[in-house]
């Protein structure tokens, strides 16, 4: 069959340390999954267990080791945050994944940015709204390239940190996540089948906050790699 319109391409993130690429099928995110970042949104961590949104595919902005990514400054905000995550690349398929076995579902792991329009999302969520307009707006997902588990292992220990500007904004430990990345895996796969190209954004640490155009934001997460971005 023809198409009569020409098909969008398909977001591909690059691997570390190869030529490869891991093709994108969809971007599940988890909302807090820090209890201080919990806290710095104004709710329970002990009462409000964590959530799922997604992102589309080709919000990714896919950035080389080495490189300082170029991401725009979105429309219709005053308020755009940085969010560091840990992102999990999925390799293989599967629905109610225990969380035993949850690692072998497991491709990679990158580093990512959540990137936020945080006024956006802090009104519709006033007004019990989806947050699509907040959360998954284009090149809202600048990411690292992806290493493969065979090389880095499972991480579940290591610094999460973000600087702007060379100051330091986030800190925290993947130790913290309150739901582990097999657990994550584990409750998100009871609500979704995953398929290989699947990344989860496993959540941020505290201390994020607002970017302006020129600004340098970096971060990364031990054993994993390390993202730069410059606001343009
Ligand atoms: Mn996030």
């Amino acid at each position: 069959m023809n198409f009569v319109i020409s098909p969008a391409p398909i977001p591909v993130v690059p691997v570390a340390g190869a030529s490869d690429g891991f093709p994108v099928r969809r971007i599940y995110c988890v909302g807090r999954n820090y209890a201080a970042h919990a806290r710095e949104m104004g709710s329970d961590p002990d009462r409000d267990p964590p959530f799922f949104f997604c992102k589309p595919a080709d919000a990714v902005v896919p950035v080389a080791p080495g490189v300082t990514g170029a991401v725009p400054y979105p429309p219709q905000t005053a308020n755009y945050h940085h969010e560091v995550e840990l992102v999990v690349a999925i390799g293989k398929r599967g629905s109610n994944i225990t969380a035993a076995r949850a690692n072998d579902h497991v491709w990679g792991y990158a580093v990512g940015f959540d990137m936020t329009r945080r006024d956006l999302q802090f009104a519709l969520r006033d007004k019990g709204r989806p947050w699509e307009l907040g959360k998954a707006f284009d090149h809202s997902a600048p990411i690292a390239p992806i290493v493969p588990a065979d090389h880095c292992g499972h991480p579940v220990r290591g610094r999460v940190w973000l600087e702007v500007n060379g100051a330091l904004k986030q800190e925290g430990d993947l130790g913290d996540l309150i739901w582990s990345v097999p657990e994550t895996i584990a409750h998100l796969s009871t609500y979704f089948e995953l398929f290989p190209g699947d990344l989860i954004f496993t959540g941020t640490p505290e201390g994020v906050g607002p970017v302006v155009k020129g600004d340098l934001v970096s971060g990364g997460v031990d054993g994993v790699g390390e993202l730069s971005i410059r606001i343009a």
